[in-house]
């Protein structure tokens, strides 16, 4: 990255940051009630856990054959 520059790599859906290879994401989730499990997230406004770059967060429907 250069400098304090966040990257911007929304509308690529990726399980890793494009910018640093992390793959901690900061995603914005709700949670079922009864079971725990995450319902749904939000796919648009992700970030990187390590570098802050806005990410679009993957589903399994993105996965490339
Ligand atoms: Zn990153």
């Amino acid at each position: 990255m250069w400098g304090s520059l966040m990257g911007d790599f929304r509308g690529i859906p990726s399980p890793v940051c494009p910018a640093c290879g992390g793959n901690l994401l900061n995603i914005t989730a709700s949670f079922n009630y009864e079971t725990y499990e995450i319902d749904m997230y939000l796919l648009d406004n992700a970030t990187c856990a390590e570098c802050n770059a806005l990410i679009t967060a993957p589903t399994p429907a993105d996965i490339i054959q």
